[in-house]
């Protein structure tokens, strides 16, 4: 019927442009496989979880209003986001208490003192990459005036040299520390890392997010690379010890 084919392309432009999609910078993702090497008995999806557990919090702050974001295409180079309020997730001292939970309850869990220790440290990690990618909007705590961001993100060249050197070397140390098990083990992890860097380079030159609804979204699917890591990660093991 004529009314229903003249409706037809309003609803697939509807669909296009509410689609989701995760914001992620490989650089964070680096961190993680690199940890690998230094705590060897933890799983590479906790260490993922950590290097980005500000950033799977945040959606969830963005969506009950307690952190506002605006999408202002141009605002840097890299991405359109205009970060207004992200204190309970991205200011230093809520880093410094989120990292301080991680590693407790990894220790508790766990037992392990080592592995708590470098998960304290690759949560700050993110804190430290943020610092120095952002425009200068990361406060020092809840309610500071003073705000940092070395802003690395005004330079497209630059940051995808930055975060690439770091994904490539977390990558290349992963790989060394942590040996396929079998086929699975080669196919779940290349699939993960053509995955991050086919969703990085779309964010860096697709369009930008369709309303802070879909960023935030988007933002809880990354979840599901923290689920994937876990899964890959069983099936790697570490390289056998030399006698
Ligand atoms: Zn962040």
């Amino acid at each position: 019927m004529p009314s229903t084919v003249s409706r037809l392309p309003v609803k697939l432009t509807h669909v296009a442009k509410d689609r989701e999609r995760a914001s992620v910078f490989i650089g964070h993702f680096g961190v993680a496989l690199a940890a690998k090497k230094a705590a060897p008995r933890t799983s590479l999806g906790t260490l993922v979880m950590a290097a980005q557990f500000v950033d799977l919090l945040w959606p969830v702050f963005l969506l009950l209003g307690v952190e506002q974001v605006r999408i202002a295409p141009g605002h840097t180079a890299v991405t359109p986001l205009d970060f207004i309020s992200y204190p309970f997730s991205h200011s230093l001292l809520a880093d410094i208490g989120w990292a301080c939970l991680f590693a407790g309850i990894y220790k508790v869990v766990k037992g392990q003192s080592w592995g708590a220790f470098c998960l304290w440290l690759v949560v700050m990690s993110h804190w430290v990459l943020d610092a120095l990618s952002h425009s200068p909007d990361l406060p020092l705590y809840p309610g500071s005036r003073t705000y940092i961001g070395l802003g690395l993100w005004n330079s497209r060249v630059a940051t995808i040299l930055v975060e690439g050197v770091i994904f490539v070397l977390g990558v290349l140390i992963y790989v060394s520390a942590a040996r396929p098990r079998d086929r699975l083990g080669v196919y779940a992890l290349w699939s993960f890392i053509g995955v991050l860097v086919g969703l990085y380079f779309a964010n860096l030159f697709g369009p930008p997010p369709p309303s802070v609804k879909a960023i935030a979204y988007g933002g809880l699917g990354l979840w599901l690379f923290v689920w994937w890591a876990y899964w890959l990660d069983r099936h790697r093991q570490p390289p056998p010890q030399k006698p």
